[in-house]
């Protein structure tokens, strides 16, 4: 197959670029590793994007899919991208399958994962109590007591923003102090909603098909705390190891990149979660691929018809 732009990942990012990049003519292929969605098969009802009062996640990952197809994006799932190697100007995409694609643009659209905690009843009450995004799940906690498991910005910020609707908010820390900024502190601090627990290890959550409380220890005390749900925020692990490691990025591993979404590598662009940026939407998401997707176009015009598309 001959194309110009290959899109690695077919979360909302990747997909919306697929989406105006075909739209525009470029001839392109979308490689995802599993099924079409990403974070938003993670997601269970999707209340914040523009337009769509209410859609499970699932569903819109399949309209964002069958959309992209309907403008003549190719599609390519359930085969993982063991790498990219670069030579000058071609970038080469070696896929498990043993298939290879050589093109000059490249999107990288592969998102990340938030950093489990890894303590039992975790996995099990994921979506049912256990939540990774407050942005996401916050209005489904009204007038509950939450938990926020983390002490860095992420921590301190979302639990701010889950008083909106929680009774209280009790941040729990495994240390005496933060790794957040201090004026994100001091406005927790100043919220009347938020409790501190500090120097606290969660050991376990725990509820019968959805959280009620989880057990913590304090010093050389067990202790357990009556809660509705609880959200994790001890991190998050972008996928951008696929790069070369000399492409740009900050100290989290997040791909920097310009307004254009271009990152360090010529003929790269990021896009999603997995470029440093401040929020984590689907909306953001969507905007970053229209942005590459339209800035591809006019890149592959300025390499002339010898090398926009290898032959
Ligand atoms: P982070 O800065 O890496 O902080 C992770 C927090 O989770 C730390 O407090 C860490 O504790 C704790 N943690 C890690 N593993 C844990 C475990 N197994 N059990 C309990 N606690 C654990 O992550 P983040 O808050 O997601 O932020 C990621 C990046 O995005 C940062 O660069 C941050 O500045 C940026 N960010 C910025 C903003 C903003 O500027 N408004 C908002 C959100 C995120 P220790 O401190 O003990 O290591």
């Amino acid at each position: 197959m001959r194309k110009s732009l290959a899109i690695i990942g077919g979360g909302p990012a990747g997909m919306a670029a697929g989406l105006y990049a075909a739209r525009m003519n470029v001839p392109t292929v979308l490689l995802e590793k599993g099924p079409l969605g990403g974070q938003l098969l993670n997601t269970d009802l999707i209340e914040d994007y523009p337009g769509i009062r209410s859609i499970q996640g699932a569903q819109l990952a399949s309209q964002m899919g069958k959309h992209a197809r309907a403008f003549g994006l190719e599609i390519k799932e359930f085969d993982s991208i063991l790498s990219v190697t670069i030579d000058g100007i071609w970038k080469t995409v070696h896929l498990e399958s043993g298939d290879e694609l050589k093109v000059p643009a490249l999107i990288l659209a592969t998102g990340g994962i938030p950093r489990k905690l890894d303590v039992p009843g975790e996995l099990e009450l994921a979506g049912r109590g256990v939540s990774y995004c407050a942005v996401c799940d916050g209005a489904f906690f009204k007038n509950v007591p939450l938990a926020v498991i983390g002490g860095g910005d992420a921590a301190v910020e979302e639990a701010d923003f889950l008083t909106r609707y929680a009774s209280e908010v009790f941040i729990i820390h495994r240390r005496e102090s933060f790794r957040a900024q201090s004026l994100l502190i001091d406005r927790a601090r100043s919220n009347p909603k938020i409790h501190f627990i500090m120097d606290a290890v969660v050991r376990k959550i725990i509820g019968n098909g959805r959280v009620n409380s989880i057990s913590y220890r304090q010093g050389n005390q067990e202790k357990n705390l009556m809660i509705g749900g609880v959200f994790i925020f001890v991190g998050f692990l972008p996928n951008s190891s696929i790069l070369p490691s000399h492409a740009g990025h900050d100290s989290s591993g997040y791909l920097r990149t310009d307004s254009s979404m271009r990152t360090s590598l010529e003929g790269v662009w990021a896009v999603g979660d997995v470029r440093s940026q401040l929020t984590r939407q689907i909306s953001t998401a969507v905007g970053d691929g229209t942005t590459a997707a339209v800035d591809v176009s006019g890149w592959l015009r300025t390499l002339g018809p010898k090398r926009s598309a290898w032959k």
